[in-house]
């Protein structure tokens, strides 16, 4: 018998005809022969919304708390789900993740799986249920609650595809697939057949926010195959796989658009060794994640050196900058939150040449100024005015031509 693992994200288990809907995909799954493990996310915008009423009764609420709290909208779909599974005649057994010993570090609001007990749901399956996981939790080694971060759900269900070796993790959401470009920003955007691992996981570190980029460095590590598709109608979405050697044929895959940056500059900071270390390990000892990186030529001693961060990190950025300008001696920093990065990704970039400057070269056409670059193999990345982003996106993916199919 095969297994699949099916997620569903918020906006497929929004309201009660919905959640009726995906127990019969589910049970559709089961009775064409499958076993059938369904992990599922809080309802509709919960999540947002708890979040808004934690804010609402504290300014600093501790993230232990916000775990506890966040935790309790997957409890709520996994329980739906399983009535709404047995109503339609299949037996159906919903689990928290701390029940099938989902266990994480100890990073409340971001942490990471370090083990899960297939046990329970082994014997779930053994015993015909469908086995219906709470998304995006666990618990840590001393019992207490945790949280995947935002959009975890899709690693919960990734871990437990590779731990039971499952045929395919399926992402049920409410796009078809993997777009070229986000269609709502992008109107001749095109739904991509075929992602590498890599490809995905730039894109989804970058703003296409279909699945949480750590779900698809598991994905990779573990080659779980992952099909993204639509929970709404039937159509085949998008395959993320193992990367095959046709697929460099492929300069772009795709662009991405991330509005969720900020930018942190500090001033006048002591040009010599071992500074750059101590900035970036001030910022990686409270776990924010810093991504584009520049460092300007020096004059008399002195370096600027900007960054950008996401908007979620910046009230933590903006004190671990405030305690780095005393500590190195810097004369100050500024933030900026108008900034946008805009990033074009392929794996055929490791074999062709003139991407940056077809990229650059959409963007000075249409008068859009380049503040920042990054490159990585399969990547160029560059921070834009956030209020030119959607253009600089229209800009670049024309030039690539990414609305015609590459076959
Ligand atoms: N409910 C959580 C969130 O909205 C987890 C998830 O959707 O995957 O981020
Ligand atoms: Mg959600």
């Amino acid at each position: 018998m095969g297994i699949t693992v099916q997620k569903f994200g918020g906006s497929s288990v929004g309201d009660a005809a919905r959640i009726r809907r995906v127990a019969q995909l589910i049970v559709d799954a089961k009775r064409a022969g499958n076993h059938v493990i369904s992990v599922v996310s809080a309802r509709g915008d919960l999540t947002d919304e708890l979040i808004v009423l934690s804010q609402q009764v504290s300014t600093t609420p501790p993230r232990r708390e916000m775990d506890m709290l966040l935790s309790t909208g997957e409890q709520q779909s996994v329980a739906l789900l399983a009535m709404a599974v047995d109503a339609l005649g299949e037996e159906a057994i919903s689990f928290a993740g701390a029940q099938i010993g989902i266990v994480t570090d100890s990073f409340h609001t971001k942490a990471k799986i370090k083990n899960i007990d297939p046990t329970r749901i082994i014997e779930a399956l053994e015993a015909g249920k469908i086995a219906i996981v709470a998304g995006f939790q666990g618990v840590d080694e001393n019992s207490n609650l945790t949280t995947l971060g935002r959009g975890g759900s899709d690693t919960t269900a990734v871990a437990l595809a590779a731990v039971l070796n499952a045929d395919v993790c399926e992402i049920y959401t409410d796009v078809d697939g993997i777009y070229t470009a986000d269609p709502r920003i992008v109107a001749d955007a095109r739904k991509i057949e075929r992602l590498s691992y890599d490809e995905m996981l730039e894109l989804a570190s970058l703003g296409a926010q279909v699945m949480q980029a750590r779900s698809i460095e598991f994905a990779k590590k573990y080659d779980v195959a992952i099909h993204v598709r639509s929970s709404f109608n039937n159509t085949i979405g998008t395959y993320i796989v193992r990367e095959a050697a046709e697929m460099e044929g492929i300069v772009v895959s795709g662009a991405a658009v991330s509005k969720d940056e900020a930018k942190i500059a500090l001033r006048g900071v002591p040009d010599k060794p071992g500074i750059a270390a101590s900035i970036l390990g001030g910022f990686a000892s409270h776990n924010i994640n810093v991504d584009v990186i520049i460092q300007n030529t020096s004059e008399a001693g002195l370096a600027d050196m900007s960054l950008t961060v996401s908007k979620a990190d910046l009230p933590d950025a903006r004190s671990v900058a405030e305690a780095l300008v005393v500590d190195l001696g810097a004369s100050g920093f500024e933030c900026d939150e108008n900034i946008a990065k805009l990033s074009v990704v392929g794996i055929g970039m490791r074999s062709h040449t003139g991407v940056a400057e077809r990229m650059f070269s959409a963007l000075a056409e249409e008068g859009i100024n380049i503040q920042m670059i990054s490159t990585s193999e399969i990547k160029i990345s560059v921070v834009v005015d956030e209020g030119l982003a959607d253009k600089a996106l229209m800009a670049v993916h024309r030039a690539f031509d990414l609305q015609n199919s590459p076959f």
